[in-house]
């Protein structure tokens, strides 16, 4: 292994700049050339690319994005475009490459390794915490920090004005965030894709709620089956006729901002484990964190199964709506 390729695709995370970081650092160390592309697979088509050094990641561990960018490429799904792609990792003597990104980006390096027989390692970076085979995915912490910010200002003007907030969050397939931040926040309700809501009994929590409270805070994943944040506002709203109904959508801010510390941790622990993988001769695997521990998985298992959101949060929601 002489030189391994990285590059970040899909939706980016923080934490995705120290994971950079940490694959070029462990590849210097072993005396492996690192080779950054840009802007995912779109770049990879396009020939942009570069051998990376110390300057080219010193001081990025704690920015938010990436500096490689990402994209989003439709040519990467057809044979063509990946041809393309393999081309320019050929022609630059590339031995091995590591993606960063969610279960697109895994399954586009999969058929690229298996049409080019060139071993690959993919990173989970996401906020929406929903890949198989890990407890954490790269960014969601971060995303779960700035999204109980937002919350705790939220509720300081809900509480003023005795109001109820519908606050959405990303998750258009899985209630990861909208679950976590909602036990983290002291949120009174969550609405997530794993359940069905029921308007009719989402108005009687609200009434239960927010008798002698001054403010009442739940919680929407983009991806409810009621529709977004306020979808269910107007929804509720003639049971409720006499509340002051609110609605924010946080949007683009869960994906920025500086990572945390955990988020920090894992994504250099991952970085250097993805290289010393590679080193191995291992290929076609994900690497995750279990409790304290690194673990890999089969990259198929990876696109195929799906992370459960583990539902007894809800229960302890429960619990702690008691007054
Ligand atoms: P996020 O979780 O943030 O959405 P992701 O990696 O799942 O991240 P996608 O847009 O689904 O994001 O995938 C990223 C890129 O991976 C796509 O733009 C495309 O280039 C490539 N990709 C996705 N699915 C396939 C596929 N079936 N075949 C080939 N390439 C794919």
């Amino acid at each position: 292994m002489k030189k391994i390729a990285l590059l970040t695709s899909g939706g980016d995370s923080p934490g995705m700049n120290a994971a950079i970081r940490s694959i070029v650092k462990t590849c210097l160390h072993y005396n492996i050339v690192p080779f950054g592309i840009y802007d995912g697979y779109q770049g990879m088509i396009d020939g942009r690319g570069k051998q990376l050094g110390y300057t080219d990641i010193d001081n990025i561990i704690q920015y938010g994005g990436t500096i490689l960018g990402t994209a989003r490429c439709k040519d990467f799904m057809t044979p063509e475009g990946r041809q393309k792609a393999y081309q320019f990792l050929n022609e630059n003597k590339v031995d091995g490459l590591i993606v960063i990104g969610g279960d697109g980006t895994f399954t586009g390096a999969n058929i690229l390794s298996k049409e080019n027989n060139i071993p690959i390692i993919g990173l989970p970076g996401t906020i929406d915490n929903d890949i198989y085979g890990t407890d954490y995915t790269i960014g969601f912490d971060t995303a779960l920090n700035t999204v109980i910010e937002a919350v705790d200002k939220i509720r300081d003007t809900a509480s003023s004005h005795h109001r109820i907030f519908f606050i959405e969050v990303m998750g258009r397939d899985a209630g990861f965030i909208a679950l976590h931040s909602a036990i983290a926040s002291g949120a009174d309700s969550v609405l997530i894709p794993e359940e069905i809501t029921d308007i009719p009994q989402l108005v009687e929590e609200i009434k239960s709620h927010s008798k002698g409270r001054r403010s009442t805070i739940i919680m929407v994943a983009e991806g409810d089956d009621e529709g977004h944040a306020i979808d269910i506002l107007t929804k509720v709203k003639p049971y409720l006729p006499e509340y002051d109904l609110r609605h924010s959508v946080l949007g683009h801010i869960q994906r920025g901002g500086n990572p945390s510390a955990l988020d920090r941790k894992i994504a250099t622990r991952m970085g250097n484990y993805a290289v010393e993988l590679l080193m191995e001769n291992k290929t076609g695997l994900t690497v995750g964190v279990r409790g304290e521990d690194l673990v890999t998985c089969p990259i198929a298992d990876a696109i195929k199964e799906h992370s459960e959101l583990d539902l007894n949060y809800l229960k302890l929601l429960e619990v702690l709506r008691t007054k």
